[in-house]
């Protein structure tokens, strides 16, 4: 009978592991198989700052589905388009021009594919 609890101590050694390995290179670890809400953000759910954030392979992703679920900012954009909110989101943010654009496309390709 194979033991269930060897299995469960190697799965939390390499979980350990791996967190620990986040902590020293001071990145976060998400990726595309992540829920959105769970990924990381500007501001820790502590509401302290995210150092890590602007190094967050899903940067770009995440604050694209964080301005849709703002209220606020649909409004805007509803009215004004969605370049109407790239000031204040950089500003928030800390993103560059470059990052904005990259984040334009996902909104533009969510359009298109609503639109379908
Ligand atoms: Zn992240």
């Amino acid at each position: 009978m194979i033991n269930k609890n060897v299995f469960q101590n190697i799965k939390n050694d390499v979980h350990l592991e791996s967190n620990l390995l986040f902590k020293v290179l001071k990145m976060c670890c998400c990726n595309p198989s992540f829920d959105i809400r769970c990924t990381c953000w500007v501001r820790n759910n502590d509401n302290s700052k995210n150092k890590e954030f602007l190094k967050c392979p899903m940067r770009h992703e995440t604050t694209y589905q964080r301005i849709m679920n703002d209220y606020k900012y649909y409004k805007i954009i509803e009215k004004s388009g969605f370049n109407a909110i790239k000031d204040e989101i950089l500003k928030i943010t800390k993103l560059t021009t470059k990052d904005w654009d990259i984040i334009v496309d996902i909104y533009k390709k969510y359009k298109a594919e609503d639109n379908e």
